[in-house]
């Protein structure tokens, strides 16, 4: 019989945790750059290039991939003869894990769970609870894959429960471009097939934790129905023409996963799970002879790409900056930003519009006129930082308030990730605005053109307060321009019927 001391396991799951934070898996990184040599379409490429760069960057620096430092996802496999030292639950050595590793003062970790889920929604402050499913298995040996899900892909996941007659394959190409590019793109497919409404979900989700391996699998051909299915699924997803945020481009997916369970004969249940730029997982094994041992990867499986964010960019004076010059840009061109933005996310904008509903204005300091917002919820600075990774959040989420705060602030652009909808993009229309995205999934990388940090309100809301930043030369692209215009509809229609021309072949 195996024992399995308590601090081994709390120790193993918070640096597991911190691993993952800065450590891309080897396979992702590999499957990217291929993607990245392979890429046609100069945004989507330049996207890659800066996700590759801040992988790198982060891996040198052990500070996190992206900013959604993610929700904690745990499933155990424990063997028969394993005995526990400990009287805590599995749930609270988990957490004890989760805590150590989110509050880690030299890589500090963004605490994302709230609770209640409904209604006050406060912030837990050290990201737990994690998620936890446990397996008994027969053997004496304990088994963990975790994974740190950003929230942006999370919030796409889709399920459905399909006629058994009906086509998955369709119900898959219907379904992924009305995930837009929240899922932050180029990423994997999980896929859950069966079993029942739960089971289809746990399955996709563990899909995701497997290895990277569609190239093999292209290589030597499918041995049986799925491995057919998921090549099929790569290659249709792929000619979307979706491409790396959404931007259009070759690559959209660099593998899809699928797991199976006996189902209903009335019943075809389907879950789909995308994930994301900042794919985070591990395995590791405990035997009771000690804490895992984690072995860092090689610099070298990293490319050497020289990034010069500089080529082909327009510079931008965030401080002088005009409704006339705004007027000028253009849907896909690629800007450098210098000067002082406002930041604010879901909670800020609630409040915001709550305050301006109640005829109280804006906080003091809040003056949006003539100014750029950018949505963002950063890391907490560590040493000598100015701020902790700080990418873009979704911008749909913010749709809801657009066309209130435009109109009524002064407010002349929006900086986040992914598409606006329909009726956000009429506003910035209507308002001469601008909306720009920032690469999601290179958060250290865009935190390093940040220069300086002021709180200005909201203090109370911690990452989601309102701050002003000062950047020089933050990379950006125009997604929609003030005539309305998106390039997040432009790119993949373009990339789509490039794509279309050449056939999709797949093996039986
Ligand atoms: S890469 Fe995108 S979806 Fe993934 S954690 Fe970061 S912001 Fe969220």
């Amino acid at each position: 019989m195996t024992t399995i001391r308590e601090s081994d396991f709390v120790q193993s799951i918070a640096e597991a945790l911190q691993y993952i934070s800065y450590y891309h898996p080897a396979d992702y990184i590999r499957a990217l750059t291929a993607a990245y040599e392979a890429e046609e379409s100069p945004a989507a490429k330049d996207a890659m290039a800066q996700i590759l760069v801040n992988s790198r960057m982060c891996a040198e620096g052990h500070r996190p991939i992206c900013q959604d430092t993610g929700l904690v996802v745990v499933f155990l496999k424990v063997g028969m003869g394993v005995r526990w030292d400990t009287a805590r639950s599995v749930q609270d050595l988990v957490d004890e894990g989760v805590r150590r590793a989110y509050t880690h003062p030299d890589n500090i970790l963004r605490a994302s769970m709230v609770s209640p889920p409904i209604g006050e929604r406060r912030n837990t402050g050290d990201n737990t609870p994690a998620v936890v499913h446990v397996e008994l298995v027969p053997g004496d040996r304990l088994g963990v894959r975790l994974a740190a899900k950003g929230g942006g892909s999370e919030n796409k996941s889709k399920f459905t429960i399909l006629n058994p007659s009906d086509d998955l394959v369709d119900w898959v190409l219907r379904t992924v471009p009305t995930m837009g590019a929240g899922w932050c793109p180029p990423g994997m497919l999980g896929i859950g097939i069966g079993g029942s409404s739960e089971k289809a979900m746990l399955l996709a989700k563990e899909a995701l934790l497997e290895h990277i391996d569609i190239h093999e699998l292209k290589a030597r051909g499918p041995s049986d129905p799925i491995e057919a299915l998921r090549l099929e699924l790569y290659e249709k997803v792929n000619a979307l023409g979706i491409g790396a945020q959404g931007l259009g481009g070759l690559t959209t997916v660099l593998d899809v996963k699928i797991r199976t369970f006996p189902t209903h004969a009335a019943s075809l249940p389907v879950a789909l799970i995308p994930n994301c730029a900042a794919t985070r997982h591990i395995a590791f094994a405990l035997d009771g002879s000690g804490p895992a041992e984690l072995t860092p990867p090689r610099l070298d499986d990293w490319p050497s790409i020289a990034y010069d964010a500089t080529v082909g960019a327009r510079r931008v004076d965030l401080d002088t900056l005009t409704r006339e010059e705004i007027a000028g840009w253009r849907p896909g061109e690629r800007l450098l930003l210098s000067g002082r933005l406002l930041t604010g996310r879901d909670a800020a904008h609630k409040r915001i519009v709550d305050l301006l509903d109640s005829g109280q204005g804006l906080p003091p300091g809040v003056d949006l006129r003539g100014r750029f917002i950018y949505y963002v919820g950063p890391v907490d600075p560590v040493r000598n930082e100015v701020v902790g990774p700080a990418g873009p959040t979704t911008a749909t989420r913010m749709d809801k308030f657009t066309e209130q705060i435009l109109s009524e602030t002064g407010l002349i652009g929006m900086i986040g990730k992914a598409e606006r909808g329909p009726a956000a993009i009429e506003s910035i229309r209507r308002h001469g605005a601008v909306y720009l995205t920032a690469v999601g999934g290179a958060a250290f990388l865009v935190a390093k053109a940040i220069r300086s940090s002021r709180l200005v309100a909201f203090g109370d809301l911690g990452m989601e307060a309102i701050r002003e930043f000062e950047v020089r030369d933050m990379p950006v692209t125009v997604a929609v321009d003030s005539r309305g215009r998106s390039v997040h509809q432009t790119g993949p229609a373009e990339w789509r019927s490039r794509i279309g021309k050449i056939p999709v072949t797949v093996e039986a």
